[in-house]
């Protein structure tokens, strides 16, 4: 066998199409993996509309796709310490390892990262060719679907610790699975009370299950809302998860002097800001956040995920085959979904170890 089926961004304009590729091989420092679960992330959403990002970054032909989880069936010649059979999940930041930031040994902040599924052939495929250093070896008995969900886990958790959370009251902005993920986090880690800002009401019922004590609707008196439920006091800790303008202001708003916020939604747009008023005079820290630190958050990731601190079965709200990727792409844009994840065999078979 020499071919296998991957969903293929095929040419620089909007949609993708299922098409048979050649099976990448194994040499050098890389890993064959047989792919067990993959992911969609918004980025796959930007891919297939073709955006303004896409069509800036995406050179077609393309097999996108990144957050996935798969056994290791072929290793190259340089690969030590992972062998076939080996189950594992993929840090989709392919770093230079030769710029200032890795130098020093900070892989999150490389200045040229490559993309999985973006600057290189993703994993909306039967097997995706990943560099061994990028495998992340998953814990006994976690789920091939929850395996592939430790990638925007992840991005949840390196946000979400940013800072201290313990007694925390923390605002969330945007209950994507990201945001989703986040409130089981501050909820781990002791924070006083997670609340949610989220326009959409079948997101607003996952917050609520995930354990958030109040969920509201995005408004320009969102801060006001927030610091009622708080007693009247300003908030600890905002997160802003949605990419979305007015939720930078609303966070900031809502927060005490002296508080934090990470910013990880990604806008399509500038964000005008008074800091003066917002961040300067209230000693506000922010953290701008991209990725997941190699490999502390994947500790972290795994810790919550294997010991059911943080139970995130209840996002993942939809399961295609690949051979669907159409209609899975569909429910993603319909806005009443949390995780949607394709299964390349259609969930036939699902690598030892787990079950979902
Ligand atoms: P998502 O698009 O599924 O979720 C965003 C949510 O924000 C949606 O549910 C949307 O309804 C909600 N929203 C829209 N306007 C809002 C507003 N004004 N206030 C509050 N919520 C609002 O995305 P996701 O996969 O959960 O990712 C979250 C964000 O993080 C996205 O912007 C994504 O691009 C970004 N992202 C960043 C990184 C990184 O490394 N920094 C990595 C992955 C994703
Ligand atoms: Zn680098």
């Amino acid at each position: 066998m020499t071919s296998m089926t991957a969903v293929v961004k095929a040419s620089a304009g909007p949609g993708a199409e299922l098409e048979q590729v050649e099976i990448p091989e194994a040499k050098g420092k890389d890993v064959l993996v047989e792919v067990a679960a993959s992911s969609i992330c918004g980025t796959d959403v930007h891919i297939f509309d073709w955006n303004d990002w896409a069509r800036a970054h995406i050179h077609p032909p393309r097999v996108f796709g990144h957050e996935m989880s798969g056994r290791i069936v072929a290793v190259g010649e340089e690969v030590r310490g992972l062998a076939p059979g080996d189950f594992i999940a993929a840090e989709t930041h392919v770093v230079d390892g030769t710029c200032p930031q890795c130098r020093r040994g900070l892989y999150h902040l490389c200045e040229n990262p490559r993309l999985l599924g973006v600057d290189r052939d993703g994993s909306f495929a039967r097997y995706v060719l990943l560099p061994a250093e990028n495998c992340w070896r998953n814990a006994p008995g976690l789920s091939p679907e929850v395996a592939a969900l430790q990638e925007p886990f992840g991005n949840a958790v390196h946000a979400a610790t940013a800072g201290p959370l313990k007694d925390a009251a923390v605002a969330i902005f945007g209950a994507g699975p990201i945001g989703l993920c986040a409130v089981g986090i501050a909820r781990a880690e002791g924070a006083a009370a997670v609340f949610v800002v989220e326009p959409n009401p079948f997101r607003r019922e996952l917050a609520e299950r995930m354990g958030a004590a109040a969920v509201f609707g995005p408004s320009d008196r969102t801060a006001e809302e927030l610091r009622r439920a708080n007693g009247g006091l300003g908030l600890d800790v905002a997160l802003e998860m949605s990419g979305h303008p007015s939720a930078v202001e609303q966070g900031l708003l809502s927060l005490h002097h002296g508080a934090w916020m990470s910013l990880l939604g990604i806008g399509d747009r500038p964000v005008t800001l008074d800091l003066n008023d917002l961040v300067v005079t209230k000693s506000v820290t922010l953290h701008g956040i991209f990725g997941r630190r190699v490999w502390d958050t994947w500790e972290r990731t795994s810790r919550y995920l294997s010991t059911g601190a943080v139970d995130v079965r209840a996002l993942i709200t939809h399961r295609f085959a690949l051979s669907d990727f159409q209609e899975a792409m569909a429910q993603m844009k319909s806005g009443r979904s949390g995780k949607v994840v394709l299964l390349p065999d259609g969930g036939q078979s699902s690598p030892k170890g787990g079950s979902p």
